[in-house]
């Protein structure tokens, strides 16, 4: 059978429709960075990282990996219900942490933090578990929508403008999470 119909394989990695905002270079460079970071200021504590799924599994992966100490990690999966587009901070928990936390210093790890009323809430909600600390890590930061402004978040990637940015664990409409980039799509009207 001749191949000459085949259509050639889609590339996803090299979409014209986005424009390249940090480089899997630049990601990685900052990543060994955190880490080191995470892991002088975590030597000698029990360690928990609890990831906020599912956008921050990439994240974690690659966080966890440049923290050089004995850790262990965990998922949470919450809904945050939106009031039009903008998050009302209410939040179901939809999945809960598989281990308690009473002794442990906990670090959230997060893909992006906007409004902030999301994570709040979690902060709130896991504050009462007896963890012997709970820090903040998030990949991005988007300060200009913040919202709760008194959050405070001890580990950041990058400070970022207000767009909409995807890759590296964020999704739109559930795509793009496996690019190894962050990047901003072009044209939204043809996610
Ligand atoms: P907030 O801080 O507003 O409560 O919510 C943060 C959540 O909104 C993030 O975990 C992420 O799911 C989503 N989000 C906020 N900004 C962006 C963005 O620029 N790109 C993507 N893909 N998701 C975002």
């Amino acid at each position: 059978m001749s191949n000459e119909s085949v259509r050639p394989a889609a590339t996803e990695f090299s979409n014209p429709n986005l424009r390249v905002m940090y480089s899997q270079e630049v990601i990685a460079a900052r990543i060994a960075e955190l880490g080191r970071e995470i892991a002088a200021d975590y030597a000698g504590k029990e360690l928990v990282l609890v990831g906020v799924l599912k956008g921050s599994c990439v994240f974690l992966a690659d966080l966890m990996r440049a923290i050089d100490l004995p850790l262990t990690i965990d998922f949470m999966s919450v809904s945050s219900y939106k009031d039009g587009t903008v998050s009302s901070g209410d939040v179901e928990i939809l999945k809960d942490l598989s281990n308690p936390i009473r002794g442990k210093h906990v670090l959230v790890v997060e893909d992006i933090v906007d409004t902030g009323l999301t994570l709040t809430r979690l902060l709130e909600i896991l504050g009462s578990r007896g963890a012997d600390s709970i820090r903040l890590a998030t990949f991005l930061d988007k300060p200009e929508p913040r919202i709760k402004k008194d959050l405070k978040i001890d580990y950041i990637g990058f400070t970022i403008p207000n767009e909409f940015v995807v890759g590296y664990g964020l999704d739109a409409a559930g795509r793009y999470r496996n690019l190894p980039f962050i990047g901003v799509v072009i044209d939204p009207s043809v996610i």
